[in-house]
């Protein structure tokens, strides 16, 4: 595991450890902030929503990348999350698949409140994704469609 890197001047760090005060986390008390930077350059926070039906919880990734998403972005190019583990929390498979649909190249910064981060990159968190031609253009195609 690399040495955590404090990253707490970062706005994108700041903003996913601010969304964390507002998780809805009342069956696990597990809180998750997380903060995604659109190809824009703006930055989009969110938390964890869970619900008294575990299945349809969600993410504070997937929260974060969906409000971008709603608000035009169809790129993402980094990611922060934020739990008050003992060891930084790593984004579950469900994420990492919906990151790899908008930040291929994305870093992602996985921290604890006080902005100490472990950063990684959408390839180390998801070797061996289908990075044939076909995938590839096939992704740029429908992420350039008209709105
Ligand atoms: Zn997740």
């Amino acid at each position: 595991m690399n040495k955590p890197i404090n990253m707490i001047k970062d706005e994108l760090v700041r903003t996913a450890i601010e969304y964390r005060q507002n998780a809805y986390a009342p069956y696990s008390n597990f809180k998750v902030g997380a903060a995604v930077q659109g190809g824009s350059g703006k930055i989009y926070g969110g938390c964890n929503m869970e619900n008294a039906s575990y299945g349809l919880t969600i993410c504070a990734e997937r929260s974060a990348i969906t409000r971008a998403v709603a608000a035009g972005e169809r790129e993402i190019t980094r990611v922060a999350v934020v739990t008050e583990a003992a060891e930084v929390s790593m984004p579950c498979g469900a994420c990492r698949q919906v990151i790899l649909e908008f930040g291929r190249e994305a870093d992602i910064l996985c921290c604890d409140v006080e902005g100490n981060c472990n950063k990684y990159t959408t390839g180390e968190l998801m070797p061996n994704f289908d990075d044939s031609d076909a995938f590839r253009n096939k992704l740029e195609e429908v992420k350039n469609k008209p709105k």
